[in-house]
């Protein structure tokens, strides 16, 4: 502190506060029941590891409310690879240092711990997503969209949020959640958030910190051969399209291909090929090396 002629001038609040960080379900309930009913909370559930597709995902949330509380569980139900799960990246001090730019004062960092927030009696599964979790992420990754169902409506219950921020880069998931927030039947609106993307085209993922930097410049791949697609959807076939882009992939050993599919946005039935009367998507899953990569691109 120091004293300017007769001005008293303290250093600014933000420098003194911490962001404040809750462990237990109940103590986040506590906190969100002592808000005024005025207060709105928007929250943005994610596994950490976070990066600056994550921040946009809390800029908005505190654009559209009040108060943000983003939470990082590496959710191990949600895994149908337990060696998928042992080598999630967990970055909790890098975390917590990215959102200590935020500021402190309108953020909760909300960090459960499994033991704690799957304590109780089982759910009762109140909800059924029908054919969208059948297709894709819900064909490769069996149980999938069951383990995100349970987990987002026990975060839900806990943090009781007027608006809730999912990224597109998993655009079937965010389709999942709209179905599982309708279903709940509580006012948490749900906001789709464009996809974030390095200056490559390669979408932010946490899993990109697996890979190397030589790997970085190979992913930009995904980005690439969807870029390719959408300009050329209006002059060659989806089935022409499909197998240049598995050649594409065949030609660089590291990479296996695990789906490529042309959908219907709102349905993700798959289509095979290219109308301008409905929104379409281009889906990519595909492995490089031992990480697990996915993207998407609206093609309409
Ligand atoms: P995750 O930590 O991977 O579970 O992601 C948490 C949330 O951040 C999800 O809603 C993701 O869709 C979103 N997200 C992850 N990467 C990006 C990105 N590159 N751009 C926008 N949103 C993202």
């Amino acid at each position: 502190m120091q004293i300017w002629g007769n001005v008293l001038c303290l250093p600014s609040v933000n420098l003194i506060l911490k962001m404040r960080i809750i462990t237990l379900k109940s103590e986040m309930s506590h906190w969100r029941q002592g808000l005024s009913s005025q207060s709105s909370v928007g929250f943005v559930p994610t596994m950490g590891a976070l990066h600056h597709g994550h921040l946009s995902l809390v800029s908005q949330a505190l654009m559209d409310n009040d108060l943000a509380v983003i939470s990082i569980f590496v959710n191990p139900t949600q895994f149908n690879n337990s060696a998928d799960l042992e080598v999630y990246p967990r970055t909790f001090e890098a975390d917590n240092s990215l959102l200590e730019t935020l500021p402190h004062d309108r953020i909760v960092l909300f960090t459960p711990r499994a033991e704690d927030l799957y304590d109780g009696p089982p759910l009762s599964k109140r909800w059924e997503f029908g054919s969208i979790a059948r297709v894709m992420e819900g064909e490769f990754r069996d149980g999938h969209f069951d383990g995100v169902g349970t987990v987002l409506q026990l975060l839900f219950e806990a943090v009781s949020p007027s608006k809730s921020y999912f990224g597109e880069k998993d655009y079937q998931q965010l389709l999942i959640v709209k179905s599982l927030a309708d279903q709940l039947g509580n006012t948490n609106e749900i906001i789709g958030c464009p996809i974030y993307r390095e200056v490559s085209g390669l979408a932010m993922s946490s899993r990109n910190q697996r890979l190397s930097e030589q790997q970085k410049v190979q992913a930009t791949l995904l980005y690439q051969i969807m870029k390719y697609i959408k300009e050329h959807l209006n002059t060659m076939s989806w089935a022409e399209l499909k197998s240049w882009a598995e050649l594409q992939f065949e030609k660089d050993k590291d990479w296996q291909l695990e789906y490529l599919t042309l959908a219907d946005s709102q349905t993700l039935e798959k289509k095979d090929d290219y109308s301008k009367d409905k929104p379409l998507r281009i889906f990519i899953a595909a492995h490089l090396g031992t990480v697990r990569l996915i993207d998407n691109m609206a093609v309409n």
